[in-house]
């Protein structure tokens, strides 16, 4: 049984996530105490509850502890199984981070997935929909790991709703990383998206990240294209999402509306991440860097890459992977500053080959 401590680090809903997806993969029970103790409602809302079945259901996990609000629970896996599932989270709560406790569980059973995951597909603190199929996806398609991925319905704060789909295939090996160059950018695309509200809130928000980016990196003028969507939800919402590819690398930065945010804000704040990123010269945006880390440590071979800036996100989730697989790593680099990743996998291992 792996005992862990929910309050370590950031204390956040990370540990919880990480320890479902590698609980079932490697099929080792965990009590995890103190969960999420970090934040201002700790123990399980709804969007780890949701987890939480999800991984039960998967696996025939025996559980206890999953109630609203619980500081402690104990997962007992059984054999995961590949196959057609679907969660309905029920309120805004993150698809995307459902998915991150999904993918580890269904990888290695052999079988391909089909999983229908409704709730919030751009909601704060989170990656957004568009950060899944720009950036997460095919940096996994990099290291052998195939995922497809299709977003039926949008879903906002507070409604929630937004529909998504993956296809998850069986992995057998899993590869590595080795990207400390991010070489010259190519290319900053994007959209600005409204659901349920005016047009005319996109064109003001991709305006102002446009702006954002010519006044602080007029190089790349030339270079950036952004687009205006309209998207299909229940609720109402706004997000500007920008891609930045490179000679070697990808990565994804994001703004979301609310209310009494003005649209230009929005696109100021994208174009803002993206330009702390650029400046940085590293080759993975800080958010990539935290979910990659678990498909690293998975690998048969080591793995290095730069990020913009090492956060306690990724701290919390390198020392939770290592609670359930013996895997070695180095991190250089000061909280909030650029850093350098080194994962070294042991011989054997689930991904290795
Ligand atoms: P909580 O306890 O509130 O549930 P948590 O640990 O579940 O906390 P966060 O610490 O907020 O959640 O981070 C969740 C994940 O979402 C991390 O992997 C982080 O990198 C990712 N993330 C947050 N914002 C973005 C974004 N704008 N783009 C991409 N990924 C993001």
């Amino acid at each position: 049984m792996v005992d862990i401590d929910g309050s370590y680090g950031e204390g956040g809903g990370q540990i919880v996530r990480t320890a479902l997806g590698l609980s079932c993969l490697f099929r080792k029970p965990f009590t995890i105490h103190h969960v999420r103790k970090g934040r201002k409602k700790p123990g399980l809302m709804p969007q780890h509850l949701t987890c939480v079945s999800a991984a039960r259901l998967i696996s025939g996990a025996v559980v206890e502890g999953d109630r609203s609000g619980c500081t402690e629970l104990t997962f007992s896996p059984g054999e995961p199984g590949g196959g057609t599932y679907s969660f309905d989270i029920g309120t805004a709560g993150s698809t995307s981070l459902l998915l991150q406790a999904v993918i580890p569980a269904l990888l290695f059973t052999g079988r391909m997935s089909s999983v229908t995951l409704v709730g919030g597909t751009h909601v704060p603190f989170s990656p957004p929909f568009h950060f899944l199929s720009g950036v997460f996806v095919p940096f996994l398609e990099r290291l052998g790991v195939k995922v497809q991925l299709s977003i039926e319905t949008y879903g906002f704060y507070p409604k929630g709703g937004g529909r998504i789909r993956a296809n998850i295939f069986p992995a057998d090996r899993i590869g590595s990383l080795d990207l400390l160059e991010r070489g010259e950018v190519r290319r900053v695309t994007g959209c600005s998206g409204v659901g349920g509200l005016p047009p005319s809130i996109a064109s003001r928000q991709q305006g102002a990240a446009l702006a954002g980016i010519r006044a602080s990196a007029s190089e790349l003028s030339d270079k950036t294209a952004i687009d205006t969507i309209n998207v299909p939800t229940h609720g109402q919402g706004t997000f500007v999402y920008l891609e930045c590819r490179s000679e070697s690398s990808l990565a994804g930065f994001s703004a979301l509306g609310a209310r009494g945010k003005r649209a230009e804000a929005v696109g100021d704040e994208a174009a803002g991440e993206f330009i702390n990123y650029y400046r940085s010269g590293a080759a993975l945006d800080r958010h990539l860097a935290d979910q990659i880390v678990l498909y690293l440590a998975l690998s048969g071979h080591e793995s290095a890459f730069t990020t913009e800036a090492v956060t306690d996100h990724l701290l919390t989730n390198l020392w939770a992977i290592g609670l359930f697989h013996r895997y070695r790593y180095s991190v250089e680099g000061r909280v909030g500053e650029k850093g350098t990743v080194r994962i070294t996998p042991p011989k054997e291992g689930p991904g290795a080959g």
